[in-house]
């Protein structure tokens, strides 16, 4: 008699939890135009390879959640065939798919620009859907190649680029005013698994001078510039250290450019060692499967933060196990809110679905402990906005970030 059972307690919590502000911290835009079977099944996993013959997409967890949790959103029952979902989008039309469903996710949004952008509709588009303000976070190894790029066209020749290479991107970097936080894909371009020191000048140098006097890669027709070498890697990353600016790091998971091995975030642990005093803000994307790992390491270090974005959708079902596995080790100050959504606006309202839900799930055993629902909402206000408002000083009413003695914002 009188016992708070943790199901009594979740279906209080999730009622107020549905109502709590979004900030997604990690996101891409989404795809304007109308999506055939094929195409829309090549964007529902992180394959973007079709399934094999006679097989759909649909049946993973990611597929199942869309069919029970975007359904809906689109007139249809739950449970809806993957081939009847496709019709009524396409019967509705991508941009009224995309308002509906973008109107249910984040209000706030800081979106990767450095990844296929030209086929996704822009960020003043996707701030209309959402109805909010939309930030940039730009990738540190396309600014790279940008600077390569440039270097190249006007004819500057590889000896006096290799010269300037440093002084050029520490350029790009300080008139990149837009952009909230940078990006580091290193995971994606030989591994995490690098000696993480800073590089000396001479070192950066030679770097640039091997890099740029390869050239780009013609295959394509077009003149493709790709980063991929470990001291232009690093240096990249402290030259975005030093303007103070949060810095994202894709750990754990990715597409099948990425390799599982060498994007471990433990393997930043020598880099979270030395720049613990230097206070810039690291984030720790997606991290499955080794969430746990980066829950441990963001409890280590005051200036490590993580989130699970991506996974969530993918979990579908399983999505409170995985943030509870997260919070395990990781202080509730540390963990933020993203979708990681890229091409379908399904992403962003699964995303924003299946975080309430988990959150819900890792409140109630709190509820059953005895601590009141005000605590209960300090708490999950940390994940939505809080910790996100606290580690980005360019968001509305952000601020003091991890460095400095000042109170955040929330306190946490
Ligand atoms: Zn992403």
């Amino acid at each position: 008699v009188g016992v708070v059972t943790a199901s009594d307690a979740a279906a209080g919590i999730g009622a107020w939890v549905r109502e709590l502000e979004l900030i997604d911290h990690h996101c891409h835009a989404v795809m304007g135009a109308d999506l055939g079977r094929d195409a829309f099944e090549r964007l529902l996993g992180e394959s973007g390879r079709a399934a094999p013959a006679g097989c759909s997409m649909f049946d993973t967890n990611l597929g199942l959640a869309l069919r029970a949790w975007c359904a809906p959103v689109l007139d249809l029952p739950v449970g809806v065939s993957g081939e009847d979902y496709i019709e009524r989008r396409r019967a509705l039309g991508a941009a009224e798919a995309n308002a509906r469903l973008l109107a249910g996710g984040a209000r706030e949004l800081l979106v990767d620009t450095g990844y296929r952008s030209g086929e996704l509709v822009s960020l003043d588009q996707l701030g209309r859907w959402i109805g909010g303000p939309v930030h940039e976070i730009a990738r540190l190894e396309t600014m790279a190649e940008e600077v390569a790029a440039a270097l190249h066209r006007r004819g500057v020749a590889p000896t006096t680029a290799a010269d300037v290479y440093a002084d050029v991107f520490a350029g790009a970097l300080a008139e990149r005013k837009t952009a909230v936080g940078w990006k580091s894909v290193a995971a994606y371009r030989g591994g995490l698994a690098l000696d993480w020191s800073r590089p000396g000048p001479g070192e950066v140098r030679a770097a640039a001078a091997e890099w740029l006097g390869a050239g780009p890669d013609h295959r394509s027709g077009t003149p493709a510039w790709r980063l991929a070498h470990p001291v232009l890697i690093r240096h990249g990353v402290w030259s975005a250290l030093d303007t103070g600016r949060p810095i994202q790091f894709h750990t754990g998971f990715g597409d099948t450019d990425a390799r599982l091995a060498g994007s471990d975030p433990a393997l930043l642990s020598g880099l979270m060692a030395d720049t613990a005093d230097l206070g810039t803000p690291i984030l720790l994307l997606h991290c499955w499967p080794r969430h746990r790992e980066a829950g441990y390491l963001a409890q280590m270090w005051p200036h490590v933060h993580l989130d699970i974005g991506e996974t969530i959708p993918h979990v579908g079902a399983r999505a409170g196990a995985v943030l509870a596995e997260t919070l395990e080790l990781a202080p509730w100050h540390k963990v933020l809110y993203s979708s990681d959504a890229f091409g379908l606006a399904e992403l962003y309202h699964l995303g924003a679905t299946l975080q309430r839900r988990a959150l819900t799930a890792v409140l109630a055993p709190l509820a059953e402990m005895g601590l009141d629902r005000s605590e209960l909402v300090r708490l999950a206000t940390l994940v939505t906005s809080g910790n996100a408002r606290r580690v980005y000083p360019g968001l509305a009413g952000g601020g003091a970030g991890t460095r400095g003695t000042g109170p955040p914002a929330l306190t946490c």
